[in-house]
């Protein structure tokens, strides 16, 4: 009977003072309104033709100025109206004779779409680089073109050019890596300690597809490569050699890159020794946490990797069969995948706001 009558002071409480109740209601409703508008007003002015592709030659997304191939003089940019965007390089001259056009968007990632560029610039820097899927990009530039007055696009478009963006980032990533092998930076009084595991990607009973880590405890530099179904030592002894140094100065064992692994994996210590490294396989029951001799950094990178790709985008077996079916390179895929998390990580890593992110960003799309 108390609980009761405590349940029918608040009642009675409330209702003497419903006039505020309902002001307090009208006030939560503007605050929502509020925040709505701002979130989705979009200044037409910075989604103009001409501001935007100023803006993709300053970022060197587009190629400013380019050279004639008949006469090796500079181009003009000139009104076309025959062209997309408007706008079309073009060298007339007498001298050898020749006319000749080129689009803005040659050799730029921007070339195989034929959809306005400010939609390509949004989808690129507005959502792209700040890690939206594919939906919520769809609804974002599907509100920015209906605030313009202007046809959207689709779907398909943006997957076709969030896997180009993607495939951009795998390939200048994977030429970094190449020039810049791990186990360069010792720890402090110590040698380059340097974790190596896989990680399955996707799979079903009879197909996985795997991933192949290598990363510097000191400075957590990792590199990462989709290995398909293969982890045999043939194919990963190999991908070791290229991307770590060993540090095999004068033979001394002191110096010696060492290589963390776990049980589970098939290397055989002899392997390494023949190649300058030295292995230790890491045994999880007895050895987990206990000073050296642990794989805690390359298990912290595979979850940031698995959560930062949205688990690979909840890609399936089946779709991995349509995309090899469409002639896809799908290590490739997956590399760009990997990358794009890579990408992230470095975002999350440095605390980048919005805008260091596009200019991360640009840095992976510049043409030259
Ligand atoms: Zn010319």
């Amino acid at each position: 009977m108390e609980d009761n009558n405590e349940i029918n002071d608040m009642v009675n409480n409330f209702n003497s003072e419903s006039n505020y109740e309902q002001n307090e209601e009208e006030e939560e409703d503007n605050i929502n309104m509020n925040q709505i508008n701002q979130i989705f007003h979009y200044n037409p002015a910075e989604y103009e033709n001409d501001y935007i592709i100023n803006k993709l030659f300053e970022m060197q997304i587009l190629k400013k100025e380019p050279i004639c191939e008949k006469c090796g003089g500079k181009m003009k940019l000139e009104n076309d109206n025959q062209y997309l965007d408007k706008k079309v390089w073009r060298c007339r001259s007498k001298n050898p004779k020749h006319d000749v056009k080129r689009n803005i968007r040659v050799n730029s990632v921007y070339e195989i779409f034929n959809v306005p560029l400010f939609i390509l610039y949004f989808l690129t820097f507005e959502c792209f680089s700040l890690n939206k899927k594919i939906n919520k990009s769809l609804i974002d530039i599907k509100d920015l073109c209906s605030q313009l007055g202007k046809p959207a696009t689709t779907k398909r478009v943006i997957i076709k050019l969030f896997r180009a963006l993607r495939e951009k980032l795998r390939i200048f990533m994977h030429k970094d890596w190449s020039n810049n092998p791990l186990g360069s930076e010792p720890a402090e009084n110590g040698v380059p300690r340097i974790e190596i595991d896989e990680s399955e990607i996707i799979g079903n009973q009879n197909n996985k597809i795997w991933m192949f880590s290598l990363i510097d405890r000191v400075d957590k530099e990792a590199r990462v490569f989709c290995v398909m179904n293969d982890r045999t030592n043939e194919n990963l002894l190999p991908i070791i050699e290229r991307t770590v140094l060993t540090n095999d100065i004068g033979n001394n064992w002191n110096l010696k890159t060492r290589i963390y692994s776990d049980c589970y994996a098939s290397y055989q210590p002899n392997d390494f020794e023949e190649r300058g490294y030295i292995l230790h396989r890491v045994n999880h029951s007895v050895w987990f946490g206990q000073g050296l001799f642990h794989t805690n950094t390359v298990e912290g990178l595979w979850s940031k990797i698995k959560r930062l790709s949205n688990n690979f985008s909840g890609i399936t077996m089946n779709y991995v069969n349509e995309l090899q079916n469409e002639e896809i390179n799908i290590k490739n895929y997956f590399d760009g995948w990997i990358c794009y998390s890579l990408f992230q990580r470095h975002i999350e890593k440095n605390h980048f706001a919005t805008t260091e992110s596009k200019i991360y960003l640009s840095d992976f799309l510049k043409i030259n």
